[in-house]
């Protein structure tokens, strides 16, 4: 077994001894949850439900309303502030590379604090750290959670796992796609995922403002670097005007990096709830190995997956796609 092997496997066991003597739990993930962290949460939660466990999940109002794809879950034991007796519980970091990440200041000197992610880039900020690089998706972790112990899989938490997979590995597509990603799938399929319904759930049954917003963001497409970088941005205004919401723009960028010759993708947002001036979020894609984009995004105080990253500016369109420019 390599030194890296040794140390996940050490720290699996750290997380289970934690689970196993802890009464109380707080779960948690990263600022606007996706299918990975929301599907990560509920499965944790039922997990530790199955064992006799008290746990809550604590989601910052600002994060509401969800995505509406991710709106049929039901997220029991949900909170929108941590508990009172907060100091009394382990708290779980679930699929959030760095505390920033997380809006709850609150939660950021517990202890324990217990760190399960799947990003090469997390800070390890944890008492705990238990990090798999090779995990598709947090929810793959939590699956494997499940199995050591002993706690059989509802259809309910089948299908809150199925969505981190499904989601986070761009529907079976990306390189993060392994031989195990498709045994757990198997597995919860034999659970009671309906792959359809699930489909339809999570692709369609779109609101036609997130169509509109599509079409503005490819209005909008622009090829740098012989084509290697191609950029499309939203405007706060492309968003009224299509009635759409901050979390309709999922999945635009896929349109991006699907163009021949792109190396790059680059979705630029105007965020909306904004105080002092003008806040652009960046999506990154690449297609292969030759561009790191999280190594871009940590340029700019964000990070990610090697092929899909992002961050926070303050810097306006052209600067920002200027320094995307200078590293493709
Ligand atoms: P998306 O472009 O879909 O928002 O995010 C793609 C990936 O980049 C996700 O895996 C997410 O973890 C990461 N990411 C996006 N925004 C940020 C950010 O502001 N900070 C960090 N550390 N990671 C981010
Ligand atoms: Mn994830």
């Amino acid at each position: 077994m390599s030194e890296l092997a040794a140390v996940v496997r050490d720290a699996r066991n750290e997380v289970l001894g934690a689970i196993r003597s802890g009464d109380r739990f707080l779960v948690v993930t990263h600022e606007h949850p996706d299918g990975d962290a929301l599907g990560s949460l509920i499965a944790m939660q039922a997990l530790l439900s199955a064992l006799g466990k008290d746990s809550v999940i604590v989601i910052s109002p600002e994060d509401f309303p969800l995505p509406h794809e991710y709106r049929f879950l039901s997220l029991d034991g949900l909170a929108t502030s941590p508990p009172a007796d907060l100091p009394l519980r382990t708290v779980m970091f679930l699929d959030c590379g760095n505390l920033d990440r997380n809006p709850l200041a609150a939660l950021h000197g517990a202890d324990p604090l217990v760190n399960i992610d799947h990003h090469h880039d997390n800070t390890l900020f944890g008492s705990i750290n238990y990090v798999v690089e090779e995990a598709s998706c947090t929810a793959e972790i939590v699956w494997d959670l499940f199995a050591e112990c002993g706690v059989e899989l509802t259809s309910e938490v089948a299908e809150a796992l199925y969505v981190g997979l499904v989601t986070d590995t761009g529907r079976f597509s990306y390189e993060n796609t392994t031989p195990r990603s498709h045994a757990m799938a198997g597995e919860l399929i034999a659970a009671g995922v309906d792959v359809a319904a699930m489909y339809r759930r999570i692709y369609e049954e779109a609101p036609v403002g997130k169509l509109t917003l599509l079409c503005r963001a490819l209005a909008s497409l622009e090829l740098f670097a012989d084509g290697r970088l191609a950029v499309a941005i939203l405007t706060a205004a492309d968003f009224t005007h299509a009635g759409a919401e901050d979390s309709d723009s999922e999945g635009v960028i896929d349109h991006l990096r699907a163009l021949a010759g792109v190396k790059v993708a680059m979705l630029i947002r105007e965020l909306s709830s904004n105080g002092g001036g003008t806040q652009h979020k960046v999506s990154l894609r690449a297609t292969d190995n030759d561009v790191d984009v999280s190594a871009i995004a940590r340029q700019h105080g964000g990070g990610g997956h090697r092929r899909a990253a992002g961050f926070t500016s303050g810097l306006g369109t052209v600067e920002l796609i200027d320094a995307v420019r200078a590293q493709v």
